[in-house]
């Protein structure tokens, strides 16, 4: 099983940055040139150009290696081949299939192109042009590599990780998706954990609150001035920052799902898709977090999580799962994190109704309300900047950072307030 695992080229040195840079363009000729000779085909109703022809047609004429020449036609072809099963099933969405001419193009290298050696990595370029050299440990596993611009430069590292090798159990469980609460997980056994998301949550606020600052400073330069170019820089780097944190926030936080569910035995996983939530308009503040909310890629890490974890995984519509009384099935919109039923009296955590009610729409089984569940943050959320004035050992000491699992009783009076405090440092 593959992961792919990213590395970023900081300081690189004028030379190589320009050499990664024509890399990248010659890469974006490769496509044009592809482009071209599929639009012809295409308009002049002749057979289109397949593997081969395209192969022949970029053969030897780009300077770039002959393999990384050959996955730019692939992953053109690959392209081609979505837009047409895309044209086919949703014709709704008026795809098009590759028009514009591009700048730059990620370029990659196989496996058996890339050389590695002790502290680092050799990217040939070609019979007759100096190979690139990145001054990369990479591990023994890692398989091919891709050179992508994000904000900057980073190599994509696909590695080879081992699957577990234990068996499957019987349980079933069900993630509830949400934006302060990252995921709801119930058990047909009655076992519960929520993971929160208001690590996430705030980061990205603070996100948004920084760059804003410095959109406003911005406003007030000419356009690429010295202090406009040094304005925007700043906000390049904080926005890369913030995804970084976020990134390894939501790792950490669909590893504890994970985790859970092989403790708890778990053989097949449900993941609700809210997709629709984001429909309604609710004012310009939720809005703004509900379009910030980043679910398919908890989705996605959930089942690549849970592939490697030997867990079967499926993902359906969640819809309506969250307004329905786990106990009479009365129906209504939960006001605050706790559902209380109008008609029963019955009480429990918001995301957990959702969760529950899951199990009877998609395995058609009743499961019993959890009586407490596990309330766990993804990790620490740590100060920012480097030159924080508390040293990150002082912090620990003083037991303001919270780690462990505080476990909460649902029925004793929780309040969310107490539990999640602490995360905003
Ligand atoms: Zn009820």
């Amino acid at each position: 099983m593959n992961t792919v695992k990213i590395y970023q080229l900081n300081s690189l040195s004028p030379t190589h940055y320009q050499r990664l840079r024509a890399a990248q363009q010659e890469a974006a000729r490769i496509w044009n040139r592809c482009m071209e000779l599929h639009r012809d085909a295409r308009l002049q109703h002749e057979p289109w150009p397949g593997r081969d022809v395209l192969q022949k047609a970029t053969k030897g004429l780009f300077a770039l290696h002959s393999q990384s020449i050959q996955m730019v036609t692939h992953a053109f072809l690959a392209n081609i081949n979505t837009t047409q099963q895309l044209r086919k099933t949703h014709p709704q969405m008026r795809m098009r299939y590759p028009y514009k001419e591009k700048a730059f193009y990620p370029v990659s290298w196989p496996a058996q192109a890339v050389c590695k050696e002790p502290g680092r990595v050799l990217l040939p370029m070609g019979r007759g042009r100096p190979s690139l050299v990145l001054p990369l440990a990479l591990p023994d596993t890692s398989r091919s590599v891709t050179l992508v611009w994000n904000d900057g430069y980073e190599l994509h590292v696909c590695v080879e990780i081992p699957q577990e090798e234990q068996a499957p159990g019987e349980v079933h469980a069900t993630v509830d998706l949400g934006e302060i609460h990252l995921a709801a997980v119930t058990t047909t056994t009655s076992k519960a954990l929520i993971v929160t998301g208001r690590g996430i949550r705030s980061l990205k606020r603070q996100r948004t609150k920084a760059l804003d600052r410095m959109a406003k400073k911005q406003s007030r330069c000419t356009k690429h001035s010295r202090r406009w170019k040094k304005l925007q820089s700043a906000k390049t780097k904080q926005s890369r920052r913030a995804e970084r944190r976020i990134r390894d926030q939501r790792h950490q936080a669909t590893r504890k799902v994970i985790t859970f569910c092989i403790e708890q035995e778990v053989g097949t996983l449900f993941i609700g898709n809210p997709h629709g939530v984001r429909k309604g308009n609710n004012g310009r503040h939720h809005n703004q977090r509900m379009s910030l909310w980043e679910y398919s890629k908890d989705i996605d890490y959930l089942t690549h999580k849970s592939e490697q974890a030997h867990i079967a995984c499926f993902t359906g519509s969640e819809r309506g799962t969250s307004s329905q009384c786990p106990s009479c099935g009365h129906k209504h919109k939960p006001r605050n994190r706790q559902w209380i039923c109008k008609a029963c009296g019955f009480t429990g955590h918001r995301d957990l109704v959702g969760s529950i009610n899951m199990h009877t729409l998609f395995f058609g089984e009743q499961v019993n309300f959890p009586r407490s569940f596990t309330y766990l943050r993804p990790g620490n959320v740590r100060k920012s900047c480097r030159r924080a004035d508390t040293p990150q050992c002082r912090l620990s000491e003083s037991g303001l950072q919270p780690h462990v699992a505080d476990v909460v009783s649902s029925e004793t009076g929780y309040r969310s307030d107490d539990a999640e405090k602490p995360v905003s440092l």
